[in-house]
């Protein structure tokens, strides 16, 4: 009989779900209730359910959401599960319905709209407009392309781990090349590539690695202001056998209190860019979740302090020792 694989089951439900010792220790969390705490599901391990979850009650809000909780017993363990409530589902699909609508009704205007001047006045512009005008609906179609990419990855199936191809994969090529497609896009940001020597291939999948960069890039040149520079940095990481990859901007910042929320689904955080910039609040989100399932981790410095001292972001990706690899290959049997 072939071998079912709960974990990667559980994984994907729709629904958080938590393992607890008889001492009240959690010993088990999947992705949905980590990335709800926005905490690393290994940090969770030995810790107290109650510091996440009431003692006395059947319900908790988290994050402006109404959970139902569920517990079952056994002999060793307590199974707790938490659903949003029915009459709930409603805000959840008209936040998640005004979002998307706004992201699709925004560039599609525009290419409507300089298609049309295209359209009614071709005969009466001159070469450099028309350039501006393409280039603009190229940008456009850009973004809408970036949007589904994201909406796709929401999608649990998307995002799990069983989707993802490892392989040994070249950060210093697949970084270069996100570059390209971003300096295009934003001509007046100049950006900086730095590697040091004798950084090893990453264990990543090599889609999923460029989806990230480009979210990071797009983050550090659209919340700065024009000419601001951003640099990237290839290294070794700290951790032994891990590689780093830091993107720091001199952009707008961000305030201590709201670091923790940027990673939050459909989540943007007030700044006088977020109002003029396009986003859907999703792409930390799915940075998040991908590194996460790569085995990596995601840190953010950032201070509003002075103007312009911007925010820098870090990921760490497991190197692609042969260590790394088995490693790997064993846990995903
Ligand atoms: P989006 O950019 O589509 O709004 P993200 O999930 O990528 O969504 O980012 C969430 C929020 O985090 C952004 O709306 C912005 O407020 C903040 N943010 C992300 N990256 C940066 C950055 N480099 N500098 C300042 N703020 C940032």
């Amino acid at each position: 009989m072939e071998k079912i694989d709960f974990k990667n089951i559980v994984e994907q439900l729709d629904s958080v779900v938590l393992v607890v010792d008889y001492d009240y220790k959690i010993v088990y969390a999947n992705s949905y209730f980590c990335s709800l705490f926005n905490t690393n599901c290994e940090m969770l391990s030995g810790k107290n359910v109650f510091d996440f979850l009431p003692e006395k009650s059947d319900t908790v809000v988290i994050k402006d959401y109404t959970y139902k909780i569920t517990k079952y017993d056994d002999e060793f363990y307590s199974y707790y599960y938490l659903t949003i409530v029915d009459s709930q589902m409603e805000k959840v699909y008209s936040d998640f319905i005004s979002t998307v609508s706004h992201e699709l009704r925004t560039p599609l205007t525009s290419i409507r709209g300089f298609a049309d001047t295209m359209l009614m006045s071709f005969d009466k512009l001159d070469k450099a407009q028309i350039q501006k005008f393409l280039g603009i609906i190229k940008e456009q179609s850009n973004r809408l392309i970036k949007l589904v990419e994201n909406l796709l990855s929401i999608s649990k199936i998307q995002v799990h781990q069983s989707n993802l191809v490892l392989k040994s994969v070249n950060a210093k090529s697949q970084i270069e090349q996100v570059l390209d497609i971003i300096k295009n896009q934003y001509p007046s940001h100049p950006f900086e590539f730095h590697c040091n020597d004798n950084v090893p291939n990453i264990l990543a999948d090599e889609n999923k690695f460029q989806q990230i960069m480009i979210n990071l890039l797009d983050n550090a040149a659209k919340y700065s202001y024009d000419r601001g520079s951003v640099k990237v940095t290839l290294a070794n990481a700290q951790k032994e056998n891990y590689v780093s990859i830091k993107v720091e901007d001199h952009g707008v910042g961000i305030e201590p209190d709201n670091l923790s929320r940027i990673f939050e689904k459909f989540t943007r955080i007030e700044n006088h860019l977020t109002r003029k910039t396009q986003g859907s609040g999703l792409g930390l989100y799915i940075v998040k979740n991908l590194i996460e399932k790569m085995g990596g981790q995601i840190f953010v410095e950032s201070s509003t302090v002075l103007p312009n001292s911007g925010s820098t972001f870090e990921i760490i990706l497991p190197a692609a020792t042969y260590t790394n690899q088995s490693k790997r290959a064993l846990e995903d049997k």
